[in-house]
């Protein structure tokens, strides 16, 4: 195929494409009058294409066929101001079929025939969306957008051009389909999870849903390059010279695909198909190749993302999974365990530790106990990971650093999912990566490899052990827990009020991308792993890290901790999605949660208090809700008046909801934290002047549900009761 039987083919597509449209609006207009409402949901750009090409404020069916006037005139070159020039005036095909295309998938909402949410489809991006990706594409967490057009043959391969735009930190949107068969269902069927947390975005099965992907990306001139709307010449250089796109199109390209690549084209995006097309070797949209063929399934990804000049995001770590940022969020359901550790399954921990040189070798990782070949699928295992490092700027005050980072280092891999922190961690193993030939012994070469990268000013050697024998883990936990503590106990008799700035935490953001700890001295990270002279330490050790200082100038409210700084510091950091922190409350603005909390404080308005709820505990409460359902509702990095997920040992601070009455609106506990944490909250107890308050809180034996509660603290007395309605 010759580039000018293409374009020919284009141009009818564009012409389709116009004519379909029109059709469209035809019957909407017959059924519900020329001034029928067409929108996209939740965004401030009408239809964002024609808002950016021509200027035009698209609200209704008239509106929208003033647009396909226009397209029909760029698409016969008669239109009076835009006219692309480039490859010999192809691009004005591309131009009108993305106008007609953007017309279609606005009727397809006006009508009801939107990309099913049910399905999980997203369909249209909105605004917010853009917000929060924007972000991470300017600071480069994000180094791409890879469109996805069509299905390859198997799901195998589905997961294999996947697994290598993550790798590459590409955000895939997958688009259109094959006889009936998309890669999105490709993908679940292989058990690969979609969503923002993974970069994989399905935007809907029909090969114009492209338009949702072309219609976020224009909009990036409009919000963050300020141009006009209109100026289409500086939107579509905005769009070629800044947004890294790239398409992949998979399977035959027909009349109406071959416009939309004209489109794609127009706003720079390359082509890579694995069909035989006409090759463009450079143009003046694109950095390099505008159209080529390549027909390696296993290469295809790469071969797109050097179109872009985007590399491999891999810490060379020699593990049997592919290594990279983009398999954070990811998770392992039940379903896809080979085997897991920790949680409420069996007893587990992790610990970090610096010796001497001499005592270690750098690189050595033991295994000491079963493997994971020798286990049932689906099981168990008790486990125990003692790192210890070495290095001659290395510290004790790091340790606690360090060993923080096994969360994110071990999340890196694809097919590990790891949860919590020192002896609540909780580790799965997938099946997939099983298969691949992923073991135990693994887990410490991560460790290795990613301290060495993250570390190497600090660190020289760096050991793994590892034990899987209940007496082992049993035998070393009590240095481990003895360490904790003593590392808690550093922070006590420091105050808030002792410090001029506090630190923040965005080390979750790969989870939670809108979460933001700000760590205190009177308030750890909800982790329970990162007080704040931890925070502080890790900021002397990488002043450009997660960990930044947060001055407290400007105070608003010093009863429920707000302050203007901190504010500013949230929404920004927030991606503009919270905009008032009050430390000290739970009720109004209260701080937001990730989902490494050790606890769940959750409001039980039936008893005018709280009830906290550890990770550990698997029953019902007196909210109505177990552990993991909470969890839903906290975590994420929303606000949720009345619920927060916070660490154990926040619950003995004074700042502790402090607002809304500190420990005395404690109301119910599980009985196993009750009792593990009986002395220091007696004595916290005994301070706000209510020494038998720990007897009159309610557990899952005396308070099942909220009415059982309300009825137990009115016969105890409960000192909640007599204070100020929380509703
Ligand atoms: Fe940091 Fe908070 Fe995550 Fe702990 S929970 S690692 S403090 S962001
Ligand atoms: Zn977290």
């Amino acid at each position: 195929m010759k580039v000018e039987d293409l374009v020919q083919v284009a141009e009818e597509g564009a012409r389709t494409a116009i004519e379909e449209a029109a059709i469209g609006l035809d019957a909407l207009t017959n059924e519900q009058g020329a001034l029928a409402l067409i929108a996209f949901p939740n965004t401030a750009f009408g239809l964002p294409i024609a808002a950016a090409l021509l200027g035009a404020g698209v609200s209704t069916a008239a509106d929208a066929r003033k647009v396909l006037d226009e397209a029909k005139r760029i698409l016969d070159g008669k239109h009076t101001s835009v006219r692309l020039k480039e490859l010999g005036g192809a691009l004005n095909i591309g131009v009108a079929a993305l106008l007609a295309e953007e017309v279609r998938c606005a009727l397809d909402y006006a009508s009801g025939n939107r990309p099913s949410a049910d399905d999980g489809w997203l369909g249209f991006l909105p605004d917010e969306i853009l917000r929060a990706l924007g972000v991470q594409l300017v600071d480069g967490r994000i180094a791409g957008v890879a469109v996805i057009l069509g299905t390859p043959p198997d799901a195998k391969q589905a997961v294999q051009i996947l697994r290598e735009c993550q790798q590459r930190r590409l955000l895939s949107c997958l688009c259109g389909q094959d006889g009936g068969k998309t890669m999105f269902a490709q993908l679940r069927e292989a058990g690969v999870d979609a969503g923002l947390e993974t970069l994989v975005v399905p935007l809907g099965p029909t090969s114009r849903s492209v338009i949702y992907a072309a219609n976020f990306a224009i909009r990036a001139p409009l919000t963050y390059g300020r141009l006009s709307p209109g100026d289409w010449d500086g939107i579509l250089k905005y769009c070629r010279e800044r947004v890294k796109a790239l398409c992949i199109a998979l399977g035959a390209i027909d009349a109406e695909i071959a416009a939309i690549a004209l489109g794609a084209l127009a706003l720079g995006i390359p082509i890579i198909s694995d069909q035989d097309v006409p090759q463009i070797e450079s143009s003046e949209v694109t950095p390099r190749e505008a159209l080529l063929t390549e027909k390696d399934y296993s290469r295809i990804a790469a071969r797109a993302a050097e179109t872009r000049d985007i590399k491999l995001d891999v810490a060379k770590v020699p593990i049997p999974v592919p290594y990279g940022s983009a398999f954070e969020g990811e998770r392992v359901r039940r379903e896809q365990t080979h085997v897991e550790f920790g949680g409420k399954y069996s007893k587990s921990f992790e610990y970090l530790k610096s010796v001497p040189a001499v005592e270690i070798e750098d690189g050595n990782i033991e295994l000491h106990g079963r493997d994971i070949d020798k286990v049932e699928e689906g099981a168990a295992l008790p486990l125990a990971i003692v790192v210890r490092v070495a290095g001659l700027r290395m510290q004790k005050v790091f340790e606690p650093i360090l060993e923080r980072h096994i969360h994110n280092f071990m999340n890196g891999a694809s097919g590990v999912f790891h949860m919590g922190q020192r002896d609540i961690n909780w580790i799965r193993i997938s099946k997939e990566a099983y298969a691949a030939g992923f073991r135990i012994e693994h887990l410490g070469v991560i460790l290795h490899a990613l301290i060495h990268k993250g570390f190497g000013q600090l660190v020289d050697r760096v050991a793994v052990d590892i034990y899987t024998n209940l007496d082992d883990v049993e035998r070393l936990l009590p240095e481990a827990r003895a360490v904790y503590e003593e590392r808690d106990a550093r922070m006590a008799g420091l105050t808030d009020e002792a410090v001029e700035v506090f630190y923040s935490c965005k080390l979750c953001q790969s989870f939670a991308p809108n979460h933001v700890c700000i760590v205190k001295p009177e308030r750890l990270g909800l982790c329970g792993a990162y007080s704040w002279l931890d925070a502080r330490a890790s900021h002397e050790i990488d002043p450009n890290g997660p960990n930044q200082p947060v001055g407290k100038a400007n105070p608003l409210n010093e009863h429920l901790g707000e302050w203007q700084d901190l504010n500013d510091y949230i929404y920004i950091n927030s991606n503009r999605t919270i905009e008032r922190f009050c430390a000290y409350s739970i009720m109004e603005c209260p701080e937001t949660s990730c989902g490494c909390f050790e606890c769940i404080v959750a409001i039980v308005p039936e008893a005018n208090g709280f009830a906290v709820i550890p990770r550990e505990f698997g029953g019902m409460t007196p909210t109505g809700m177990t552990f993991g359902t909470l969890a839903g509702v906290v975590g994420g990095g929303i606000q949720n008046p009345g619920f927060m997920g916070v660490a154990k040992n926040y619950l003995l601070s004074r700042k502790f909801i402090r607002a809304e009455g500190g420990i005395k609106r404690i109301v119910w506990m599980s009985k196993e934290l009750k009792e593990a944490m009986r002395e220091q909250l007696q004595k916290r107890a005994q301070e706000e002047g209510a020494p038998d308050l720990l007897d009159k809180i309610a557990d899952e034996e005396t308070a099942a549900t909220a009415e059982e509660l309300a009825e137990y603290l009115a016969e105890v007395g409960h000192p909640a009761l007599e204070m100020e309605p929380l509703l």
